[in-house]
Order: structure tokens, then sequence, then C-alpha cells
């Protein structure tokens, strides 16, 4: 069977007008991902990585190009309708954890389905607990976690909607060297596992070690698209 083509951007556009000035932050990117793919995109700071993965999440419009995601066209839709797939599709994960600090570790990882008034699904639950180690902090808020530990809070929020893809923005970006390296090997195993991964990254020492597609961004453009070994190539 063919594999499944689960993301594809094409010729996406996308500026920003600010004070007057306009930034080119991505200018035409096309990009196809393989459903069960783990792909990283690399490229120094305002090479245009987070407006990219907007555009790709859905979260922000391109000025043209389209996505289609699962066969279904993102911009094309309405506001509404992009929202609800969003929800069922996509899981985010970003540099700055967007926690909820008034709530505790097990209503941050629920507060998708209070938001989206589903029943919680207590076995999936258990078992994304399990795998992230967090267990034993289900209880605390997030002033009382490392970083780590509150980024693999985001993570099991996000796994907790059984996303098809995650988007993940710089998720090691605020944790040291260790604990990023965790977080790391966390999301392949979780690619490993069937869900496609999208991620954003400055840690190149890591992206040397792990299997995976490599797309370099540059000014706003795709300068490299690389599969690398199970060892890789030096980046
Ligand atoms: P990266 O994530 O690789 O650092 P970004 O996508 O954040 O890159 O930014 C790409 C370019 O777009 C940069 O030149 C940045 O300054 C500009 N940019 C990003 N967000 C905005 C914004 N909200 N308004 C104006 N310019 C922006
Ligand atoms: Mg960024």
């Amino acid at each position: 069977m063919e594999k499944e083509k689960i993301l594809i951007a094409e010729n996406i556009v996308r500026t920003y007008s600010s004070g007057g000035q306009k930034v080119n932050a991505i200018k035409g990117i096309n990009l196809t991902v393989m459903k069960g793919e783990i792909v990283i995109i690399v490229g120094r700071s305002g090479s245009g990585k987070t407006t990219f993965l907007n555009v790709l999440g859905g979260l922000l419009t391109p000025d043209s190009g389209n996505v289609l995601i699962r066969g279904k066209s993102l911009y094309k839709l309405s506001e509404k309708e992009r929202a609800a797939i969003r929800n069922k599709e996509y899981g985010f994960v970003f540099q700055n954890f967007n926690l909820i600090n008034e709530l505790s570790v097990l209503n941050n990882i629920r507060l998708p389905y209070d938001i989206a008034s589903k029943y919680y699904d207590i076995e999936l639950e258990r078992k994304v607990l399990k795998m992230l180690g967090l267990e034993k902090r289900v209880k605390f808020y997030p002033e009382q976690l490392s970083g780590g530990e509150k980024q693999r809070v985001a993570i099991a929020r996000s796994l907790l909607m059984n996303p098809k893809i995650i988007l993940a923005d710089e998720p090691t970006g605020n944790l040291d060297p260790d604990t990023a390296w965790d977080i790391m090997q966390l999301l392949d195993e979780i690619n490993r596992r069937g869900t496609t991964v999208i991620m954003a990254t400055h840690a190149k020492s890591f992206v040397n070690i792990l299997r995976k597609r490599v797309v370099t961004l540059s000014d706003g453009r795709i300068i490299g698209d690389v599969q690398k070994g199970r060892y890789g190539y030096i980046v």
C-alpha cells in the first residue's frame, strides 16, 4: 500500500507588516510529509520556523498557498471548521509549555477535554502519564515542576487528544541539555508508536544522533531536505 501523504504545504507565502515595515517571513515553501515521519526543521533564528509551523497547524493564514491535512484544504475552511480540524488532528507543543498555573497537572492535561465537553479517556490518561513518568505529579501545580516535567505535562496534554500530527516549536528551548535530550527521546518514542512529528529546533547536536528527516530553512525558504540514517551526518 502506498504511504499516506498526511500533510502537504503548497507554495506557502507569508509576510508580516509591522510599523510600516514588511517582513517576508516565508517566501514560497513546498513540503510533503508522509504519515509516520518525523521531520526536524532547523534554521537560524528568524529563518521562518515558527511562522511555517503555525501555518502548517492552521494557526496562521498564509498570504497565498495552501495546506492539505489528510486531503482537507485547511485554509479553504471556515475558522470554525479549521478549529475543529486543529483539535482533531494536531497536538501542539511549545517552547514555553503553555500550561495554566492555576490548574493542577491533572486539570491541565484534561483541559482540552473540558473545553470540548468530552468525557475523559481515563485509560489513555493512565497510559500516557505512565509513559511520561508523571503519575506522581498529577496533583502538583506547574510552579512545583521542573522545566522538563512541565514539558512532559504539555506533551501529555497533546497526546491525550490522540493527535495524528504533533507540531513542536523548539520544545527543548528552555531546558538544560540532559532534560532536552530526554524530551527529544520522548518525541522520538511517540513517533515510533505511530504519530507523525514535525519539530523545529536549534538543538543540532541531537539532530545528528536520531534518525530523522531534516529540513533546513534559511530566510523563508527550504535550502536543504535530507533523510538521515540512524546515526546521521553532521548538520
Ligand atoms: P524563527 O522561528 O525561525 O525564529 P519566525 O517565524 O519567528 O522565525 O520569524 C520569521 C521572520 O518573521 C523574522 O524576520 C521575524 O522577525 C518576523 N516575524 C515573526 N513574527 C512576526 C510578527 N508578529 N510581526 C512582524 N514580524 C514577525
Ligand atoms: Mg521560532
